[in-house]
């Protein structure tokens, strides 16, 4: 999370938002959260799964600094209705009336009301983001011809041999918070898994419907992934790209050494798996992409690694490349007068 100052009333209460602390009482956020967008809003504003990470104390004459807190909680709204629900309640109608309070939760975390006052500020990642990130893959994923399910725990994928994908966003403990990245799994097989990478939240959402759209293709085609003829990663890498409308080449046989992408202006992008030096190999084997562009005639002395982010498995680091590779063919095309 980076340092915002957000300026409310600038003149009577500035307010200034810290970088969350780290260290022991401060675990980092689960998954990619660090890197979501935030809000500050007034406590009235906050909505049912947006994620609370820091209040404000409101009362201070000059600057105000976000609290934040040690573990962060979703919201779970609801109608201050006095002193006559809990002690907690009671408790805070010496403060505030029905009118002035909100409950922003009354178990989760701390199993007792928590009440503020309708005006206090909060800082949040918003429900409503991670409902458009789901949005934004089931739209993906429809986009690639995929026809999905909506359910509570996620997306439902019916594939064309009769068995089912399952594409879960990760929960950060909390049902109905942000999403902390995405799992696609059909059955014992992990297509996608941003468990334990740090991926930009946004580019995460469409890596993870790429991929599973590119797996979803190779099912439908009656892919054998344990056959070394047909599913090396060679001829995976070349079938994604071309239905990406990208044309690539490999040298035709299971040994293929590399997967080779010529761009408008005449350079090309190789690709290779770094660990094994060739695109010969199973998807089994797959370490990671090595992925190199030279600009015209291929000259090792000239060339400039692609550096792409790991997001867990082969089909997701697909994704990455294709996406990567689709901006530098646009990038290389002539420009029009
Ligand atoms: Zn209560």
């Amino acid at each position: 999370m980076s340092i915002h100052t957000f300026e409310i009333d600038p003149v009577r209460h500035p307010v200034t938002i810290l970088k969350r602390p780290t260290g022991a009482d401060y675990p980092p956020l689960p998954g990619n959260l660090h890197r979501a967008p935030t809000a500050l809003v007034r406590a009235r504003e906050i909505c049912g799964g947006d994620l609370v990470l820091a209040c404000f104390e409101v009362s201070a004459p000059t600057t105000t600094y976000a609290d934040h807190y040690t573990d962060v909680f979703p919201a779970a709204p609801s109608t201050f209705t006095g002193g006559d629900h809990c002690n907690h309640c009671a408790s805070a109608a010496t403060r505030l009336s029905p009118e002035q309070g909100v409950v922003i939760t009354r178990d989760f975390p701390w199993d007792v009301c928590d009440v503020w006052d309708r005006d206090a500020l909060a800082l949040i990642i918003p429900a409503a983001w991670a409902a458009a990130h789901l949005a934004t893959v089931s739209q993906s994923l429809a986009a690639h011809g995929l026809g999905t399910l909506p359910s509570p725990g996620g997306i439902h994928l019916a594939l064309p041999d009769c068995t089912t994908m399952h594409l879960t966003p990760i929960r950060s403990g909390h049902e109905q918070a942000a999403p902390a990245g995405w799992v696609a799994r059909h059955g014992q097989t992990t297509v996608y898994d941003s468990t334990h990478h740090d991926l930009d939240p946004h580019d995460d959402a469409r890596w993870a419907a790429q991929a599973t759209a590119l797996y979803a293709a190779e099912v439908q085609r009656g892919t054998d992934f344990n056959d070394i003829w047909e599913a090396c990663l060679g001829k995976l890498l070349k079938r994604a790209c071309t239905a990406s409308g990208l044309n690539a080449f490999t040298d035709g046989s299971a040994g293929a050494e590399f997967v080779t992408l010529p761009l408008p202006d005449g350079s090309q992008i190789s690709i290779d798996d770094s660990v094994h030096e060739t695109t010969g190999v199973l998807i089994s084997e797959y370490r990671r992409l090595f992925v190199n562009h030279f600009p015209l005639e291929k000259d090792s002395e000239t060339c400039e690694e692609i550096l792409l982010p790991t997001t867990g498995t082969f089909w997701g680091d697909m994704a990455a490349l294709l996406q990567t590779a689709r901006a530098r063919h646009h990038a290389s095309l002539p420009s029009t007068p």
